[in-house]
């Protein structure tokens, strides 16, 4: 089956040719709120976050990441279903904040924190900060110690590349995120002793994009050994583990979807091993996906303004582009450009008949949604979609260049519509 009807089976719904989106007709959400727009589907989120529990063990919790869709109501849905929030600025903290996230149910990790952001979350005791840097502990150590309180911190550790397999690629590699494992030890050498300095474990390196749950699995493996390792010198089992996010979804053709169920035998056996092992006893272990539980459950929305060709070749320009979402252009470190599921949304069973490039009103030949993609024949007004834009589309896009207006965000749930964020000036 093509990717598209796929999503749409899997996830969404149509009623003859038209795409519906939390029960509701794109076509009266793009009318009732404009065109272009990002729609996320609540129930999708929902069998993200069901299909996740289920794979984890019950012991591991679960932090989801700011960065992949900030938008509060986001952030509210995974608070309410029992998770935390892993932050990457002030920025985002304020976001959780705002949703009544609790500052001890938030992480704190990413290269280059300023002192002024350690100083904000610090002094509105946030649950953990994840050490990058020698110099961000000797800034955390001092803010500490003017409040008065320590500060809960874990060390990050860019993991050397052994024991990770054949396809592990992200480990090992010179990487400005945590610091390497072959200087953990010199590193707590520095923590340990610093009693403003409140040292609870590890946090993983992982990559992201990651659709083989083997990969995965070897690194939560490789996460174990060096906490063991650290829990030996220690004398004691550490209070935390992170192992990182960067589950996977399949944004291509030829991608495999992560196998849900082999991770879960997999994490189980892992889970048997843990609890046998005395060195690991009652350590709290995480995960803090962003992609795997947002990245389904939006889909950007826009409309056909104009059709043009140009010496043969069909453009169909499009309301929004890159500004909105530079993943699906290409321009967000893909070196081959492939292209994202892209269908008209009005015209889903229509025989896909023409050979067209998608592309946006912006002023450079980047601006392109979708290259050589057959779809239906085309007009003026329809609605053209892109899946898979839950996560890292609109938070990762250049929303600023040119100057059009930012795209709204609506809610959809049980039948009904919620604008969650306004269109931009
Ligand atoms: C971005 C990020 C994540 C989330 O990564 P995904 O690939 O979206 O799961 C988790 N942890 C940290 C520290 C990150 O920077």
């Amino acid at each position: 089956m093509d990717q598209v009807q796929n999503l749409v089976s899997q996830y969404f719904g149509a009623s003859d040719r038209e795409l519906h989106l939390g029960g509701i007709p794109v076509g009266n959400i793009a009318a009732e709120y404009g065109t272009p727009l990002f729609v996320y589907d609540s129930q999708v989120l929902d069998q993200k976050w069901n299909l996740l529990r289920k794979a984890l063990p019950p012991e591991f919790a679960i932090s989801y990441s700011v960065k992949a869709n900030p938008n509060p109501a986001i952030l509210k849905f995974f608070l309410d279903r029992g998770g935390g929030l892993e932050i990457a600025s002030a920025g985002e903290f304020h976001r959780a904040l705002s949703v009544g996230c609790p500052p001890e149910q938030i992480l704190f990790a990413g290269p280059g924190k300023t002192p002024a952001e350690l100083e904000l979350v610090l002094s509105k005791g946030i649950g953990e900060i994840h050490i990058e840097s020698l110099l961000e502990a000797q800034r955390i150590s001092a803010i500490s110690s003017q409040l008065g309180v320590p500060a809960k911190v874990a060390v990050r550790v860019n993991p050397t590349g052994d024991a990770q397999g054949g396809a592990m690629r992200m480990g090992g590699k010179p990487l400005p995120f945590g610091v390497d494992e072959e200087t953990l030890d010199d590193v707590l050498d520095q923590i340990l002793p610093d009693k403003f300095l409140d040292f609870q474990g590890l946090h993983l390196f992982t990559g992201t994009q990651i659709l083989d749950y083997e990969i995965l699995v070897d690194q939560y493996r490789k996460g174990l050994e060096i906490a063991k390792r650290v829990a030996q010198r220690l004398g004691h089992p550490l209070n935390t583990i992170d192992f990182g996010g960067g589950l996977g979804i399949p944004y291509f053709a030829q991608d495999q979807e992560l196998n849900m169920e082999k991770l879960r035998e997999e994490l189980a056996v892992l889970m048997t091993q843990i609890k046998n092992e005395p060195l690991l006893a009652g350590t709290k272990l995480m995960v803090e996906p962003g992609r795997y539980l947002v990245g389904e459950g939006g889909v950007y929305v826009t409309r056909i303004n104009d059709i043009k060709v140009s010496r043969g070749k069909k453009f169909l320009i499009v309301d929004g582009g890159m500004h909105h979402h530079l993943a699906a252009s290409g321009n967000l470190g893909q070196t081959i450009k492939r292209n994202y599921p892209v269908a008209l949304l009005n015209k889903l069973t229509d025989t896909p008949e023409e050979t067209v490039d998608v592309v946006g009103p912006l002023c450079t030949p980047l601006d392109v949604l979708a290259r050589r993609i057959t779809l239906p024949q085309a007009e003026v007004g329809d609605l053209v979609g892109v899946f898979q834009s839950g996560g890292y589309a609109r938070s990762a896009s250049p929303l600023g260049f040119l100057s059009h207006a930012t795209p709204p965000e609506v809610w959809v749930e049980r039948g009904q519509a919620y604008l969650i964020s306004e269109r931009g000036s």
